[in-house]
């Protein structure tokens, strides 16, 4: 539908690794015809569904497909042109730093070529601002974060705006929330922003409680926070009171089955609470969406007219991780913009 592509909107989850298109892929397979991936391999496609192990696994693959400086810089802007071509004006990409020893990339090459790509889309004039979360991967524990965190501190102070803040994702079953919390604290002290996925599978409720603690600014999915779900009052009245931010991506949790089908998904709850929600698409390559898709299928799903669906991406200006200067200039755009899209 025309209306959702013309409509400006925000992406604010978004994984680099997650969101590489078919095309790109082709051209990294082309890189690459010696690890004979497939696009089977790298993708979930239409009606298709896999436990969120198995999401986990496509990740693997295409960290093997994507393990140089050249592949990076490629890949974010490839990702970029994407989501400006779909209408995004204002995006957080947000990807894990990785040091490869057979192509000798480090974790400072990682996110020096991450904000090359998105300067050089500045340049190039493409009407869309992109800012870098960088990322915790779970997975390797609590030094890593640690470390995540004073690389992320360096760039926020060198990269002129550009690196804003953390995120914490990753297997949600693997590891304990209570371990990062020294690391998110010290980058919330120093100022960067924080994005926590929390309650993506159920029974986190322990960790999620500690986490709300920080506060974080903004929470990614929270499928398993409201007693709906199984979470607690408690945790919706943490979530409430701060007013944090939900991120809320839901191809993404009906292909990875936390959801058992959109009607269920916890949008709803949020939505009728008038609690602040951000639609995303978190991996729009390996779900084969995107952000335009995830606004129709939220309008279709929930019955929600072009002028609801209109508010819903204004509202995602004031959740940007950006400073208020870029807020005000978002919201001018969305006002020049209303007579095209209507
Ligand atoms: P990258 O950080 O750019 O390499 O993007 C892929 C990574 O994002 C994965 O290896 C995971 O750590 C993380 N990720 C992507 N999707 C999800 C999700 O749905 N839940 C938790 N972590 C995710």
């Amino acid at each position: 539908c025309v209306f959702y592509r013309e409509l400006p909107k925000v992406e604010l989850h978004a994984h680099l690794n997650g969101s590489v298109s078919f095309q790109t892929m082709e051209k990294l397979m082309n890189r690459k015809p010696h690890l004979n991936i497939e696009h089977s391999m790298t993708a979930i496609g239409k009606g298709q569904r896999r436990t969120l192990d198995e999401c986990f696994e496509v990740f693997k693959v295409i960290h093997k497909l994507v393990d140089t400086e050249e592949d990076i810089l490629m890949v974010s802007k490839d990702v970029i042109r994407e989501f400006a071509e779909d209408g995004v004006k204002y995006l957080e990409l947000r990807s894990t730093p990785r040091e490869e020893q057979r192509t000798g990339l480090t974790k400072t090459n990682y996110i020096d070529t991450i904000i090359k790509a998105i300067q050089q889309c500045k340049s190039e004039g493409l009407d869309i601002d992109v800012r870098l979360l960088v990322a915790i991967d779970r997975r390797n524990g609590m030094e890593v974060a640690m470390e995540t965190v004073k690389l992320a501190e360096e760039f926020m102070l060198s990269s002129d705006g550009l690196v804003v803040g953390i995120d914490l994702s990753g297997d949600p079953t693997v590891g304990h929330g209570k371990y990062f919390l020294p690391a998110l604290e010290r980058a919330k002290n120093g100022g960067l922003k924080l994005s926590l996925h929390l309650s993506e599978v159920q029974s986190q409720l322990e960790e999620s409680e500690l986490l709300l603690n920080l506060p974080p600014d903004r929470i990614g999915h929270g499928t398993f926070l409201h007693p709906e779900m199984g979470g607690s009052q408690s945790l919706v009245d943490k979530v409430v009171k701060n007013g944090i931010p939900l991120e809320l991506c839901l191809t993404s949790n009906i292909k990875g089955q936390t959801v058992p089908m959109f009607s269920l998904h916890h949008f709803k709850y949020w939505y009728q609470l008038g609690h602040p929600t951000v639609i995303c698409t978190d991996d729009k390559g390996v779900f084969c969406t995107d952000l335009s898709q995830e606004y129709q299928l939220v309008a279709s799903t929930f019955g929600l007219s072009q002028k609801e669906m209109w508010k819903l991406s204004q509202q995602a200006i004031d959740c940007i991780f950006a400073e208020e200067a870029v807020k005000q200039q978002l919201k001018k755009k969305w006002q020049d913009l209303h007579p095209q899209v209507f």
